[in-house]
């Protein structure tokens, strides 16, 4: 492809509506990249943002697309900013598609896992529109909110059928959010210099459980259990379940929450943390249910 280049000699009359319009388009971009940022960041509070395969599925469904942004210009000139209507709706549709570009690539980038991808707004300017457009796009994270509650129901509802389908005894460990929302407290050497101490992974996991909202799936369950009639759910302390070794049943010492693998000094097994732990809480439940 061939560019053709023209020198322009705008008069003053032009340059001063050249940047008028210039103007107003950095402000249409900074507006579309923030609104694409906001719902961006909502996603990333979903609990299984860290889960691919969940984003491959879901992931587009907490994005705005350049259609969606472009289809709001109409609105847009009517009801926000008339003199849009000045500037021709290729310009503006023009604009929008520099932000799509710009987020793809951002997008692409946090894909390759780089988590630390950031996204920059560009071009510098802002007025009124953009707080205006700011507010319609926190409407918008509303709306984006609900969507992943009610999604987050119905996948606890699933689960909790399948579960019940599946099992004659179901086992969960009794586990009280609330314990789990202290943060533990930190660890000094002898010098006074502050140890890791699991504080961010035990943050994590609090997070993580109350979004899952444990206690509801919970309820769930044994509400599903009861009125299937063939499966029983023991709840059972998960004190130690995670010490003490599946295979020998001997105590191990304590694990930082970062810590990810079971290890046994004394029988050497090797196991997955939550999998070791999980033998445990599943032992102990059948033994409840044993007559004594
Ligand atoms: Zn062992």
């Amino acid at each position: 492809m061939k560019a053709l280049k023209y020198r322009l000699y705008p008069t003053k009359v032009q340059v001063v509506k050249l940047e008028w319009t210039l103007s107003r388009c950095c402000e249409l971009y900074n507006a579309a990249l923030q609104e694409r940022k906001d719902i961006w960041n909502a996603c990333k509070k979903h609990l299984n943002f860290y889960d691919p395969d969940w984003c491959t599925e879901h992931a587009k469904d907490y994005r705005v697309t350049y259609y969606d942004q472009a289809n709001a210009l109409p609105t847009l000139k009517r009801d926000v900013r008339p003199e849009y209507t000045a500037i021709g709706s290729q310009v503006l549709q023009d604009v929008l598609r520099r932000v799509d570009k710009a987020f793809a690539a951002f997008y692409r980038r946090v894909r390759c896992g780089q988590t630390q991808a950031t996204l920059g707004i560009n071009l510098e300017h802002s007025t009124i529109l953009f707080a205006i457009l700011v507010k319609q796009a926190a409407q918008e994270v509303g709306t984006c909110h609900r969507k992943i509650r009610n999604q987050r129901a119905d996948f606890l509802h699933k689960e909790a059928r399948d579960l019940v389908k599946c099992y004659e005894t179901i086992v969960f460990e009794d586990l009280k959010p609330k314990n789990l929302s202290r943060r533990p407290k930190p660890k000094q050497d002898e010098n006074g210099t502050f140890l890791p101490n699991g504080a961010a992974a035990k943050a994590g996991l609090n997070k993580s459980i109350a979004d899952a909202a444990w206690g509801l799936f919970v309820r769930l369950v044994r509400a599903k259990a009861e009125s299937a009639g063939h499966t029983t759910v023991v709840l059972v302390n998960p004190k130690n379940t995670s010490q003490i070794c599946s295979g020998c049943k001997r105590k191990g010492p304590h694990k930082d929450l970062d810590e990810r693998t079971h290890t046994c000094q004394h029988c050497g097994l090797v196991l997955d943390r939550d999998h070791n732990a999980a033998l445990n809480i599943l032992r102990l439940g059948l033994s409840h249910q044993e007559p004594s």
